[in-house]
C-alpha cells in the first residue's frame, strides 16, 4: 500500500470524543522518545505529521489521522504506569486503557521498541496487558540503523526468548528506521493487506 493522502484529523484525551466512524484503525505506542513520531512520519512521507521531540512528558493526547480517506492511524500518547491510590498496584494510565477496552474501530495495535536495548519491563507488561486484553498487535523494532545486523539478531533473539516464556509464540514483529525508510513498504502492506480482508 502507498500512502497518497494524510491529514490530521483530532486530538483529544477522552475516547468517547475520538472519531465517530467505522473507519478500520490502527494505534501506535511506545515509550516517550522510542522514535514513534519519527515513524510515523516516515510511513505517511510527510516531514512534520507527527511532532517529533526529544521531550518526554508531551501533553497525553490521542491523535487521530485519516490516511487515503479510508483508514484512521492513531498515535497514542508514550505509556507509563499510574499509580491506584492506596494501593501499589501497577496500572497503565487509565485514558490509554479506555482508548483499547472501547475504541471498537481498532483493528490491531503497533508496541514500539528501541532495538538497541534489552526487554523492558513495561514494554513487557504492556504488550502482556494487551494480551490478557485480546487486543492483537505487533512489535516494531525502531532505530534500527543504529545496530549492526548481527547484533539485530541478538536483540530480537533476546525478546524471542523472554516473550516465550508468556506467549506460544513470537509476536508478528518489524524492524524498522525511519533515517533509512526500513520496514515502511512491510509496515503499509501489513495493514493494507488486512483492510482488503
Ligand atoms: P517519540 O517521542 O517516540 O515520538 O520519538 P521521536 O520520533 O521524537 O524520536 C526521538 C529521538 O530519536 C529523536 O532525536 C529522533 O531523531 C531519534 N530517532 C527516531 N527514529 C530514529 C531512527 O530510526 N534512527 C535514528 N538513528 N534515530 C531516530
Amino acid at each position: 500500500m502507498e500512502i497518497k493522502t494524510a491529514e490530521f484529523v483530532i486530538s483529544n484525551s477522552e475516547v468517547s470524543k475520538c472519531p465517530n466512524t467505522n473507519l478500520p484503525e490502527y494505534a501506535f505506542i511506545g515509550r516517550s522518545n522510542v522514535g514513534k513520531s519519527s515513524l510515523i512520519n516516515m510511513l505517511t512521507g510527510r516531514k512534520k505529521l507527527a511532532k517529533t521531540s526529544g521531550k518526554p512528558g508531551k501533553t497525553q493526547l490521542i491523535n487521530h489521522f485519516l490516511i487515503n480517506k479510508n483508514w484512521h492511524l492513531v498515535d497514542l500518547p508514550g505509556y507509563g504506569y499510574a499509580r491506584v491510590s492506596k494501593s501499589t498496584k501497577k496500572t497503565f494510565q487509565k485514558f490509554i486503557t479506555q482508548y483499547f477496552e472501547k475504541r471498537k474501530q481498532l483493528v490491531s495495535a503497533f508496541v514500539l521498541v528501541d532495538i538497541r536495548h534489552k526487554p523492558q519491563p513495561i514494554d513487557l507488561e504492556f504488550m502482556q496487558w494487551l494480551g490478557e486484553n485480546m487486543i492483537p498487535f505487533s512489535i516494531i523494532f525502531t532505530k534500527a540503523d543504529k545496530l549492526r545486523p548481527k547484533a539485530i539478531e541478538n536483540h530480537i533473539n533476546d525478546y524471542r526468548t523472554i516473550m516465550l516464556e508468556y506467549w506460544e509464540e513470537m509476536p508478528n514483529y518489524f524492524i524498522t528506521s525511519s533515517t533509512k525508510d526500513m520496514g515502511k513498504d512491510e509496515l503499509l502492506n501489513y495493514i493494507g493487506d488486512i483492510n482488503k480482508s
